[in-house]
């Protein structure tokens, strides 16, 4: 699709990072699947995949970690 931030780009199916952070705690997911422009690097994480972040960050929440790297498998 085309980029909605610089007008200019294209987004290429890509796999980011995603640095969550609550209170005290840290939470780190690899591999999170993305749409990212190749002119400005704006990323695109659908709502999908936004919904499945936040609970494995509610979950983690529940076990009290402070940091965590976590591999997200989609
Ligand atoms: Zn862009």
């Amino acid at each position: 699709m085309k980029c909605a931030i610089c007008r200019n780009g294209m987004t290429q199916k890509s796999y980011t990072t995603v640095v969550l952070e609550r209170n005290q705690m840290t939470l780190v997911f690899k591999h999170v699947p993305a749409d990212i422009c190749e002119n400005c690097g704006e990323e695109y994480i659908s709502s999908e995949t936004n919904e499945k972040l936040l609970q494995y960050a509610e979950a983690e929440y529940e076990k009290g970690v402070s940091l965590e790297l976590l591999n997200f498998a989609a």
